[in-house]
């Protein structure tokens, strides 16, 4: 043996065994040499791989993957950047906005009539991409019952000419009594569907006749005249 390798056979024989420690990811497996005054361990990353690191690197924490925890890193970082330049960013943003803040005077009534976003649109923005897909040019979101929630089978992307037409026609519903913003809300008090308001209210037809509204019922355009 020569003094060098006599030397180093001495050194690491002094050094701690870290033989079957974790640090971070990796589990030390066996000692492979010696680096820069520094013993060098064969690791075993989680993810399978295996590397070289000096004793120095894994007990002052600067490795704790075989580098395969920063790769991840970096792909999430990119993909959240990603996400977050994604045009549909801040229609979801807005969204979230319109019905969380009841500072923003445009929010105000959103939150006064209790709408809000479903809990699966509410932490996440992939969630709302993949029920809403891609969104067509010139489309806008819209709920297709205006007094419901912001959820998957409410929504829908529409053209602004159809977004002005549903406004048009939304009726104010007063029944038995009390007003109601939509049918569905009517519905939800009296605990009966809104198809039944609306026979209720002497709208639509039943076996080609047309209902006969029942007292203290009835809906009218809430802009302009007509049903
Ligand atoms: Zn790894």
């Amino acid at each position: 043996m020569g003094f060098s390798a006599f030397r180093r056979w001495i050194t690491m024989g002094k050094r701690i065994d870290l033989t079957g420690k974790r640090f971070g990811r990796l589990v030390v497996q066996r000692r492979v040499g010696f680096r820069h005054h520094n013993t060098v361990w064969e690791c075993l990353c989680d993810c399978g791989n295996t590397s070289e690191v000096s004793a120095g690197h894994l007990k002052t924490g600067d490795t704790k993957s075989c580098g395969c925890y920063y790769r991840e890193r970096i792909k999430v970082i990119n993909i959240n950047h990603g996400l977050r330049r994604h045009k549909l960013y801040m229609v979801w943003a807005d969204m979230l906005q319109r019905c969380k803040n009841p500072n923003r005077e445009s929010s105000k009534h959103y939150h006064e009539r209790g709408i809000s976003v479903c809990e699966r649109w509410k932490d996440s923005f992939e969630n709302f991409l993949e029920d809403m897909g891609p969104r067509p040019d010139g489309y806008t979101l819209e709920r297709i019952n205006t007094n419901g929630d912001y959820e998957f089978l409410n929504c829908k992307w529409a053209t602004r000419t159809e977004q002005s037409r549903n406004s048009r026609r939304s009726k104010v519903w007063t029944v038995h009594g009390k007003r109601f913003e939509s049918s569905y809300q009517a519905g939800k008090y009296f605990n009966v569907t809104n198809g039944a308001i609306r026979i209720w209210c002497g709208l639509g037809k039943n076996h080609g006749k047309i209902n006969i509204a029942k007292p203290g019922c009835y809906a009218y355009l809430k802009y302009g005249t007509g049903v």
